[in-house]
């Protein structure tokens, strides 16, 4: 299918076209049409999958010349991802006269209120922040036709709703209302049923599934080997850029400084450090200033880095969604990409739930240079496939097949 028979107009298929989109992703395939025809959309796709111009180009194409406004509200869950959304509208509308606006918070208001009152057709903003505004009467959602919940589980996690439906709440009842979501919890499944009319429901590939285009792989190692196996990998492999995630905020720290010690050029972003901090690390990583950013979970989810050519994962995710969240980072667009998980012993929980959840075996390999110490995970390799069956007080899954074990 070609972008010119999904019904957009003029201003939008030449922008797609300046931007160098060949033809629709999936997603986009379905949901333009749908949202051209006035329907209410739930999505669930995959990051990656160009979600952001499947709900941004059929607005922008409904909303006709600049006007009194906001006409369209996005909801993000992170600054960022309000960042980058809005970056997305502004190189979508760009042969259109329409204006876009962007309000988070952590920033001053005195931007935010200057371009809210010379007039925005399209907000981007994520939830308290814009709750401020509406208290101080900076803006009006009245006139907002077109709502876009993006990321909504995440906002679900982050405690989001309330806030979140109290803007609903602004919103006018005769308006066009997409939600976007990995997962459908039962609170958002409630939030759809109040909020939206008779939604209809696009997904696309099996959302449990990493992108086909990642390889990814697991690599048993005792705790303690954790950095140096790291270190060992980030000189044995060819890599280009790498996202490396980690669970907690102060384990980025630990990461991110003993990589710098070790002379790789890494930026950290994690919810601790200042916007400012957040923005300068993530530009610097796109300019490829840093090759590696070291990350948490919150911080970076759904971020758009085009061409990480790795995502390691220094602690395995204690959600398994977050896994696929994590690994989508690299294989975007089609292109594909390579994810390391560092395993030990007590993540075996962890990586069997995850196992579950995409209902698939990641393969265990060991990096051939290096010189592993003991740890348990190596003797359910030793000893073949096994089915549950406790291993020093870890309950281990099933079939562990990394090739023939070589011992050290
Ligand atoms: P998203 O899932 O919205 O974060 O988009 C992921 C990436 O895919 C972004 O870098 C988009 O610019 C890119 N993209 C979106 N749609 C297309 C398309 N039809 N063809 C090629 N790239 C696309």
């Amino acid at each position: 299918m070609q972008f010119a028979e999904l019904g957009l107009r003029a201003a939008l298929l030449d922008a797609v076209a300046e931007l160098g989109y060949k033809e629709p992703t999936p997603i986009q395939e379905q949901a333009i049409p749908a949202l051209l025809a006035g329907k209410d959309i739930i999505g669930s796709a995959q990051t990656g999958t160009g979600k952001t111009a499947a709900f941004s180009l059929p607005i922008i194409s409904q909303l006709g010349p600049h006007g009194p406004g906001p006409r369209c509200l996005v909801l993000e869950p992170t600054r960022e991802l309000a960042l980058q959304t809005y970056e997305n509208f502004l190189k979508f509308a760009r042969f259109t006269q329409l204006r876009t606006g962007l309000v988070y918070g952590g920033v001053g208001y005195g931007k935010q209120k200057e371009d809210l009152e010379r007039g925005v057709d399209i907000l981007v903003a994520t939830p308290g922040r814009l709750l401020d505004h509406l208290d101080q009467r900076t803006v009006r959602l009245d006139l907002a036709r077109f709502l876009v919940l993006d990321e909504a589980d995440r906002m679900l996690d982050m405690g989001f709703l309330p806030d979140v439906r109290r803007i609903i709440m602004k919103c006018p009842k005769d308006r066009q209302t997409m939600l976007f979501s990995a997962t459908i919890p039962p609170a958002i499944e409630t939030l759809t049923t109040w909020a939206m009319n008779a939604p209809v429901k696009i997904e696309v590939g099996g959302r449990r599934q990493p992108a086909e285009t990642v390889k990814h792989v697991l690599y048993p190692v005792a705790e303690l080997q954790k950095e140096t196996l790291l270190l060992a990998l980030l000189e044995e492999v060819h890599w280009e850029s790498a996202i490396i995630f980690c669970r907690t905020k102060r384990g980025a720290d630990v990461v991110e400084s003993f990589l710098s010690r070790a002379k790789h050029k890494a930026a950290v972003i994690h919810s601790d450090r200042s916007q400012v901090e957040r923005q300068q690390a993530l530009d610097g990583f796109k300019k490829g200033k840093f090759e590696v950013l070291v990350a948490t979970d919150v911080a970076a989810r759904g971020l758009d880095i085009a061409d990480v050519s790795h995502v390691i994962n220094y602690d395995v995710p204690e959600h398994p969604e977050d896994y696929v969240h994590r690994i989508g980072r690299t294989g975007r667009a089609q292109a594909s990409g390579d994810a390391f998980t560092l395993f030990t012993a007590s993540d075996a929980g962890f990586v069997a739930s995850i196992e579950r959840f995409i209902t698939q075996k990641i393969p265990r390999v060991k990096l051939d240079t290096f010189k592993y110490q003991y740890t348990v995970l190596f003797d359910e390799v030793r000893l073949g496939p096994v089915s549950e069956r406790k291993t020093r007080g870890v309950r281990m899954g099933k079939g562990y097949f990394f090739g023939p074990a070589k011992r050290k």
